[in-house]
């Protein structure tokens, strides 16, 4: 039974920032890399490590899962079940959906019976597992989540008066419901060839009138920023589409299963079941599966302002009410006071602010911000101190 400091891996995606890990977290970057990702768990493509011994987190887990993990979660998941992540983007992600468990089941199997490496660029399902997702902001963050009320939609894509969309918009005009939707977000993401550049023409000019509502000026912004990156992309179109969130830091959202979503820029924690499965719409290089995507879509609109979480307070923390089990996620406020936590799991500890002590049985460590820590299960308990914020991710 033990606390371990972690060594991270950083992922290093061309949509990362050069300078946030460092300049929020002290984390080194000689090389002027875009620091994209720190990731903190087992994850077999960037498992992090034992500061002390140098060996790696799955290595100490498979020397005794039960006792680490717990019987629970050893006999249910056998791995640590979920990733925490700091993010940092600069640049927009791309639109994404992530499959529910029973769709990454049945597609994972499809494609290991079609026999595709698991590493082909055209590879869907990286593993049977589902990717629901919780994002927290440690700055200013912006995204898209989630399709907008209907009369929203109308509302924008009337006001950009796009003709080539005319037909397919007055469908949804005559019929404003969630088959229409689906419709209407297919007929869009899969023009081609003349159609496809006409729609993109018209909606660059669109956003080059001054736009007549707050909800137009919003969006004509937002798809301004993703077309300094994309110019040939549908994933324009996505701002009138889905709902534009900024989190203040400190406020989270939660991205359900099936849900199209991207990151537009900003520093986040974000946590997540131990899965990659990800299934693209645009705003990317990498393979794209329109069809694929649409089987997998939740086409239920909702208003931004119902996205974000109001998290349950409890003494010295917030807990954030997840909808699915892989993964709890909690903000502690330490102050000088000692508090205990007992615990039914491993955890995963990242200090956001100031510096903490977490002592377990005969451990101490002290973590500074942008450190981390595995506690594992057979502590039964620990205590921390000290004044700062930390993240706490169990399950
Ligand atoms: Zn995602």
């Amino acid at each position: 039974m033990s606390v371990y400091k972690l060594n991270n891996v950083i992922q290093t995606y061309s949509w990362g920032s050069i300078r946030s890990l460092h300049e929020m977290f002290n984390i080194e970057n000689p090389d002027h890399m875009p620091q994209a990702e720190m990731w903190m768990g087992a994850h077999p493509l960037g498992c992090s490590r034992i500061s002390e011994q140098g060996i790696s987190l799955t290595d100490l887990l498979t020397k005794n899962s039960t006792t680490m993990l717990g019987s629970y979660t050893a006999m249910r998941y056998g791995e640590l079940p979920y990733l925490l992540k700091v993010i940092a983007a600069d640049s927009p992600l791309s639109i994404q959906v992530h499959p529910n468990k029973q769709q990454a089941e049945t597609g994972f199997q499809r494609e290991n019976e079609l026999s595709i490496p698991i590493n082909a660029n055209h590879r869907n399902y990286k593993d049977a597992n589902h990717k629901p997702e919780l994002v927290y902001a440690l700055t200013f963050f912006s995204a898209l989540n989630g399709f907008r009320p209907i009369d929203e939609i109308i509302h924008l894509f009337e006001e950009a008066n796009i003709d080539t969309l005319r037909p397919f918009l007055q469908m949804l005009i005559n019929h404003p419901n969630e088959t229409s939707l689906r419709s209407f977000f297919k007929e869009i993401m899969t023009l081609t060839n003349h159609e496809k550049q006409n729609a993109l023409s018209e909606i660059k000019r669109a956003i080059e009138t001054p736009p007549k509502s707050r909800l137009a000026r919003e969006a004509w912004q937002t798809t301004k920023i993703v077309m300094t990156h994309y110019q040939n992309d549908m994933g324009l179109f996505a701002p009138l589409l889905l709902n534009i969130v900024e989190l203040a830091p400190g406020e989270a959202m939660f991205l359900h299963a099936q849900t199209p979503h991207a990151y537009l820029s900003g520093t986040a924690l974000e946590i997540m079941a131990n899965s990659d499965n990800v299934l693209r719409a645009g705003l990317t290089t990498k393979h794209i599966d329109i069809k694929e995507l649409i089987n997998n879509l939740s086409v239920k609109p909702t208003q931004a302002s119902r996205l974000i979480m109001s998290p349950i307070e409890k003494p010295f923390r917030l807990t954030y009410p997840i909808p699915v089990d892989d993964f709890c996620f909690d903000i502690v406020l330490s102050t000088t006071e000692q508090q205990v936590f007992y615990i039914r799991s491993a955890e995963v500890l990242f200090c956001i602010e100031g510096q903490i002590l977490i002592e377990a049985e005969q451990h101490s460590l002290r973590l500074e911000k942008g450190e981390s820590a595995f506690v594992t299960c057979d502590c039964h308990s620990y205590y921390i101190s000290g004044v700062g914020k930390l993240a706490r991710a169990y399950n």
